[in-house]
């Protein structure tokens, strides 16, 4: 947590909003209630505001695997949905993941894509160990773009 704060804090100094994106398919599964997921979430961004930082969004999808919804990654309705709601410009955007739905929803939605981790198997953009490695790229590939 301590290196992911610190990289979203250099965002948020770049003045580069940021958003959280996550497939919670337990929820629709009844592994975990709306609730709960939302007591999670208002955590992390607590403990993010006592690192002295903030995301500006989180968007999640509660549906099962299975459901066949447009908004569970690789689905890029969550993306699309949260440009709108903040005007953002997706093919102005990066997506950073860690696993291969996250690159390929990513790619959909006419973003650059990041892959955190030490897979190499599938097209990124770009590949780091951790997102604050991948930070500089992420911020100097964003100021080329807009
Ligand atoms: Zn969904």
């Amino acid at each position: 947590m301590h290196g992911v704060s610190q990289a979203i804090r250099q965002f948020n100094e770049a003045k580069i909003p940021t958003f959280v994106v996550t497939n919670q398919g337990g929820v629709g599964l009844g592994y975990m209630k709306k609730e709960a997921l939302e007591k999670i979430h208002l955590e992390m961004r607590n403990q993010l505001k006592s690192e002295e930082t903030y995301i500006d969004d989180i968007a999640y999808c509660p549906h099962k695997p299975q459901a066949g919804c447009l908004c569970r990654k690789p689905g890029v309705q969550m993306l699309i949905d949260l440009a709108k709601k903040h005007d953002i410009n997706l093919k102005e955007s990066i997506m950073v993941g860690d696993r291969e739905p996250d690159i390929q929803a990513g790619r959909k939605a006419g973003c650059k894509t990041v892959f955190i981790g030490q897979e190499h198997s599938f097209e990124a953009d770009a590949y780091f160990s951790t997102l604050q490695e991948a930070a500089p790229w992420i911020i100097a590939n964003l100021k080329e773009m807009s």
